[in-house]
């Protein structure tokens, strides 16, 4: 409960400033099967529906699971911030993605529809790249709620054709087997939005560790709150958008190693559920 409050208050902070954004969904029960290494088509993992076909959500692993830490990256960019882009701002950040690569750390990146939409090459790289999964954030990265820290709010009757939205533009930019996850924007969700989004077939992904890298720019700040905070089977949410979080590429060359130290495997969070 504790946990739970703080890491959704920290997520509607971040949604209120300049990350915004995120998802729509599409047929995902249908739309996720993966090959597996035996070329087997296999499902990515989900949790079982709530009463009456409730969305499911996940937070962390137990922590009989041992030593697993799963990072997250959300690449926030909101349906309104095309304007921004096209002056400059960068809501992509490269150089992550670069450092997770040499450092072997699988990672779930939590995309909005219009980040693929504005940086088809890389969601497509991303996606492609055995070491990481692309998971959705809805199209908009708008919220799912009334009062989700400022964010503008999906009416009810647009959240699953939001959902499905960001799926379609994954599709559009090459990734061809995205997860069936959804990360409400600001993390913030009812009764309503997960009744909303049943027939989708996702199961919402929440975090136990918040690293407060959005608009952060001590970087060892940010790597002491991640370090302090995992526990066997974390979910660490942190941000793959260079404006509005520029120290996270820095933060990670800390925490990757620091974790490994005390005995972590990184993991995506397919690997968790
Ligand atoms: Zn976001």
């Amino acid at each position: 409960m504790n946990t739970f409050v703080r890491s959704v208050i920290a997520a509607c902070v971040v949604g209120a400033g300049v990350l915004t954004a995120c998802g729509a969904p599409e047929a995902p029960r249908a739309a996720t099967v993966v090959e597996s290494a035996t070329g087997v088509a296999s499902r990515p993992p989900t949790l079982a529906p709530g009463p009456g076909g409730l969305t499911p959500v996940f937070e962390r692993a137990s922590r009989a699971r041992g030593k697993t830490v799963a990072l997250t990256f959300d690449a926030d960019m909101t349906a309104d911030q095309g304007p921004r882009a096209a002056a400059g701002e960068r809501f992509d950040n490269p150089r992550l993605i670069r450092t997770l690569r040499r450092l072997n750390v699988p990672a779930t990146v939590f995309m909005t529809g219009r980040w693929a939409e504005e940086y088809p090459r890389q969601a497509r790289a991303i996606g492609r790249d055995p070491l990481f999964e692309v998971a959705n954030h809805s199209y908009s990265h708008h919220a799912f709620t009334e009062d989700c820290y400022g964010l503008p709010t999906v009416p009810v009757t647009g959240m699953r054709a939001d959902v499905e939205r960001a799926f379609t533009a994954f599709r559009k930019a090459g990734i061809a087997h995205p997860m069936p996850y959804f990360r409400f924007p600001g993390g913030c969700y009812d009764h309503r939005a997960l009744t909303s989004l049943s027939t989708t077939g996702v199961t919402a992904v929440q975090w136990d560790v918040v690293s407060g890298d959005a608009f952060a720019t001590d970087a060892g700040a940010v790597a002491r709150e991640v370090l302090d905070g995992v526990r066997p089977g974390s979910v660490v949410v942190m941000h793959c958008t260079r404006s509005a979080a520029p120290a996270t590429e820095e933060a990670l060359r800390t925490i990757v190693p620091e974790l490994r130290e005390r005995g972590y495997r990184f993991v995506k969070v397919s690997e968790l559920i």
